[in-house]
């Protein structure tokens, strides 16, 4: 499991890409190293398992974009996290808001995964955000209480990465400004500091939502922003790789 407040930038590649985007990213990216940053790549499932062969010896990792919550058993179509350790994949993301409103998970359920990670030893990047309806009526703080308050409950919620996702910013080329950002991760520490100050602090606290080249460094220049999950910009290797110089 990672150190406290490790800064980091994971590139989602959700359902795209193919086997020579795994090879070209892993080209461009595996001799740009920065200090203190991990760099996650995220391809769909099918490809972990030849980015881990790809990025043998380099400093890139590798995450899954969703896991069971379960360890095994009569599930066609799922994987667990210990088959994802086995093949040296050491993060997933859990609770994405496209799970949520795709495949109905749940807070409980996303907890559940968040869960199944820790005891697998990989570390799950736990996703909630607000919806445009709900930060228009001012539910932003409620709606990330909620979700936080379900995560609190798993017993190893303090060795979990959070990423900030506002809905209404991912795949619409507009981002939450650095100051929008700044105030729900304070709010989310200020949550977890509910339960345990230490560890509120100590948490990794990505954002996440239209993240570019063009506006990560001055996101990443919040103190609150420990890194960012990147969708659409991580598809370009050049891309992505400015954006985790940036961090
Ligand atoms: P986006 O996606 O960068 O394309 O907005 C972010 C995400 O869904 O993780």
């Amino acid at each position: 499991v990672q150190p406290a407040r490790q800064r980091l930038v994971v590139g989602n590649w959700k359902m795209h890409g193919d086997l020579d985007l795994c090879l070209e990213t892993v080209s461009v990216l595996a001799d740009v190293v920065v200090p203190q940053v991990a760099l996650v790549l995220c391809p769909p499932a099918p490809y972990l398992g030849e980015i881990r062969r790809l990025a043998q010896g380099t400093q890139l990792a590798t995450s899954a974009q969703n896991v069971a919550e379960l360890s095994g058993g009569e599930r066609t179509g799922e994987w667990s996290a210990r088959m994802l350790a086995e093949i040296g994949c050491s993060y997933a993301i859990v609770g994405h808001s496209e799970r949520r409103r795709h495949h109905l998970e749940c807070d409980q359920l996303t907890a559940a995964k968040a869960q199944a990670c820790l005891d697998a030893g990989i570390t799950p990047v736990v996703c909630i955000g607000e919806s445009r309806l709900e930060r228009d009526n001012q539910l932003t703080e409620h709606i990330l209480s909620r979700q936080l308050r379900h995560l609190v409950q798993i017993p190893g919620w303090r060795d979990v990465v959070v990423a900030y996702e506002p809905v209404w910013a991912i795949g619409t080329g507009t981002a939450a400004t650095p100051d929008e950002a700044q105030a729900a991760h304070a709010f989310i520490r200020a949550c977890l500091a509910e339960t345990d100050p230490v560890a509120a602090g100590d948490i990794s606290v990505l954002y996440g939502g239209s993240v570019s080249e063009h506006n990560a460094a001055a996101l990443f220049a919040m103190p609150d922003v420990d890194g960012a999950l990147v969708g659409r910009a991580s598809l370009s290797p050049q891309a992505l790789s400015r954006i985790y110089k940036a961090a």
